[in-house]
């Protein structure tokens, strides 16, 4: 059946990565001319960009295509995108046979092509790369969702191979874009307007320059640079690459953005062992102790998997103990999921889900007190915010400051600032979550020059 109205529909399930793998996506399709639409009842494409980390995640995707797909009997076509379908692959066609499409996202450089042959009629289009690719999916033709804050995806796929982990799989080797193309990207966005980028990877900082001009610090330094860019985040960096020249280039350069997220996954060496991390306990400490001894107030944040096959009470307990010792600003904690074809799958001691349970409300509780000690230590300060948007009923503005903690603050004006603004705002009090203040200065975005040290959340 060939696809003659060229409306598409596409959601997105999952990550950073996947968030922004949509939107050039998107930009794509867009730029193959197709138009997008609000819902899967208007659209003659409807596409999923799915999600495997955990078994929920996948779940939801094939509920979603059941629920709609009465739709096809209309000449609906339907793409499975991202890493259920690298995973599942052609699979994927038996189990909801009204699917034509299947594409991992190693292969969506490739999307022009496969829509050629949607639109003819062909209805068992699959690209599944499957670590074969040296090649990365860069686009001029992304359709940013947020008009002050995008991301740049630096490097791609993931060649660590953590015990419990399907990215490896299903997004294919690492490969790294050249810093020219990155910077040429970020001097775009600059133009644009946007002054926030995130610097994406599944493992941001294993990043390798593959023109060799410039390490991942280096990088950062450059980004940082780039006139008009007054935040640079970068997210997900892995312990083993962490070098002590990223927490120089954050001490150095005041655009980067006082953050780094350090997911450590368990604080006991010998579950990182089982988990095949690549680092032990004291290794993470060392780098955590870098990070805590900069001259930049720079908060940490955390993944934390519980419930991870053989953790002992003893384990978990190591785990708590590092959360009190480096005071995390916020984590992410999740119980175990075995995923398919993972080394963890056929390991022994699996945990019972009632005890996995009991760690997790523990873990959340435990750090929820700490939160709420670390977030009061800000009331007093003044930090700059960047404006995300506003809450008219409740009277309050919402953004983020440089340290990515949620501020909602007070104006003493009838008209709400802009999206996109940068605020000072003095806080006045904390919750284990946020923050909330009272605006010091109504400007725009020249009411402080990028770069002031006054930034100190
Ligand atoms: S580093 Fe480990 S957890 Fe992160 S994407 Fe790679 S395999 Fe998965």
């Amino acid at each position: 059946m060939a696809l003659l109205d060229k409306t598409f529909y596409l959601e997105t399930f999952g990550c950073q990565m996947n968030a922004h793998d949509s939107e050039k996506v998107i930009g794509t399709l867009l730029r193959e001319g197709y138009r997008q639409v609000e819902t899967e009842v208007d659209a003659a494409l409807i596409l999923y960009n799915t999600c495997s980390i955990r078994d929920k995640a996948e779940q939801k995707v094939f509920n979603r295509l059941n629920d709609y797909k009465a739709l096809h009997k209309q000449g609906k076509r339907f793409a499975v995108l991202g890493c259920v379908a690298q995973q599942e692959g052609e699979k994927i066609f038996e189990r909801a046979p009204y699917v034509s499409l299947v594409a991992g996202s190693a292969s969506y450089r490739k999307l022009p092509e496969m829509l050629v042959q949607l639109e003819a009629g062909n209805n068992r289009i699959a690209g599944l790369d499957d670590r074969q690719t040296d090649q990365t999916f860069e686009t001029e033709f992304t359709a940013r969702g947020n008009k002050h804050r995008g991301y740049i995806t630096i490097i791609e796929g993931c060649d660590k191979f953590c015990a419990y982990c399907v990215v490896p799989y299903t997004r294919g080797k690492e490969r790294s874009r050249t810093s020219d193309s990155v910077l040429t990207e970020a001097r775009r966005m600059a133009d644009a307007g946007y002054t926030d980028i995130q610097l994406l990877g599944q493992n941001v900082n294993s990043y390798r320059d593959s023109s060799g001009k410039m390490s991942f610090a280096e990088l950062l330094v450059a980004v940082g640079h780039v006139a008009g860019i007054r935040r640079v985040r970068f997210t997900t960096s892995h312990p083993r690459d962490f070098t002590r020249d990223i927490v120089d280039a954050i001490d150095a350069v005041p655009t980067l953005c006082d953050h780094v997220h350090l997911p450590v996954q368990s604080g006991s060496s010998r579950v990182l062992q089982r988990m095949q991390r690549e680092y032990t306990l004291e290794w993470y400490l060392e780098r955590i102790a870098w990070i805590q001894a900069a001259r930049r107030p720079i908060s940490l944040t955390t993944d934390i998997i519980v419930g991870f096959p053989g953790e002992t009470e003893e384990d978990f307990e190591q785990t708590l103990s590092l959360l009190a010792q480096v005071g995390y600003d916020a984590v992410f904690a999740f119980k175990y999921s075995a995923r398919p074809n993972t080394p963890a799958i056929s390991m022994e001691d699996s945990i019972p889900e009632e005890v996995k349970s009991r760690r997790l409300q523990a873990l959340l509780e435990f750090q929820r007190e700490i939160q709420r000690t670390l977030y009061s230590r800000h009331i007093g300060e003044i930090v700059e915010v960047m404006v995300e948007g506003n809450n008219p009923a409740r009277g309050q503005v919402s953004g983020r400051s440089s340290q990515n903690k949620v501020v909602n603050f007070t104006v003493d004006s009838p008209i709400y600032p802009a999206t996109g603004t940068y605020m000072l705002v003095r806080i006045t009090q904390s919750f284990p979550n946020s923050l909330l203040g009272e605006a010091v200065i109504l400007g725009q975005p020249s009411a402080i020059s990028a770069g002031e040290e006054i930034c100190v959340v």
